[in-house]
């Protein structure tokens, strides 16, 4: 999980007679059923094309917000707060954070899996302070879960070779509820990941093999496997956190 860079103000979706932004319609549309104890019906324009290509391609360089996995087709639009329900003690609790189901503030890019896993998990330090309904502020809450739009997970989590693990310090208890809670240490990302990891490493100490005996082409590989190494820490680049903690033991030991 990498800091996101995203913008403080998401897309408008005109419509295209009125030309009113139909996220702001759907969302007083739906505080409005909520005011008339009515059934809430979410109008899926959350998940237009719009929104999509500015978090997927924009925010997240085609990858998952939580896993950094890259981004195929099994991705979705995930509420960083649950729109329809919370977990609490274990049980699901109607409502959700239904009034946050449009912002832009709340909309992240995820794959399945992580979408899955988390899903209508929002853990908070303090349950008495959650916000149950739009007349409610937010910011009463402490989220046990890391935002990566608005905090750098790096502060939290890091590489121990292969495991993601939670930082020791005062952050803790944010790094490991993160943890369990998006399964970050799960089975499918550990074998992706060391398949990236032992890819970087087998090109570079190959190349570093193969010319070690010769002076001049020796220095050429040794720029060359820096570079390689350099561009794969990029965050646009698959599991860039998995690759910066680790950037000794990808090197080759001359280098
Ligand atoms: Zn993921």
């Amino acid at each position: 999980m990498i800091k996101l860079n995203k913008p403080e103000e998401g897309p408008t979706i005109p419509h295209a007679t009125t030309g009113h932004c139909r996220l702001i319609k759907a969302k007083g549309k739906i505080i409005e059923r909520y005011d008339n104890s009515e059934k809430l019906v979410f109008n899926p324009i959350y998940r237009d094309e719009i929104i999509k290509k500015e978090l997927m391609v924009k925010v997240q360089k085609n990858k998952c917000c939580y896993c950094e996995k890259l981004i195929f087709d099994d991705f979705e639009v995930e509420h960083f707060r649950p729109k329809e329900a919370v977990i609490h003690n274990g049980k699901l609790e109607n409502p959700g954070y239904y009034w946050l189901t449009y912002d832009w503030d709340n909309l992240l890019y995820s794959c399945n899996k992580c979408n899955k896993k988390k899903g209508n998990d929002f853990p908070l330090k303090d349950e008495a302070q959650r916000a149950r309904n739009h007349n409610m502020a937010i910011t009463n809450e402490l989220p046990l879960l890391l935002n990566p739009s608005a905090q750098d997970p790096e502060d939290y989590l890091e590489f121990l070779g292969l495991e993601i693990v939670a930082k020791p310090g005062v952050n803790n208890e944010v790094a490991i509820k993160t943890l369990d809670t998006i399964k970050l240490q799960r089975d499918e990302l550990f074998h992706l990941r060391c398949e990236k990891f032992f890819q970087i490493r087998d090109y570079t100490h190959n190349l570093y093999e193969m010319v070690k005996d010769d002076e001049e082409l020796e220095l050429e590989a040794r720029v060359k496997c820096i570079e390689y190494l350099e561009s794969k820490t990029q965050n646009d680049q698959e599991f860039s956190m998995l690759i910066r903690h680790n950037y000794d033991k990808l090197r080759p030991n001359l280098i």
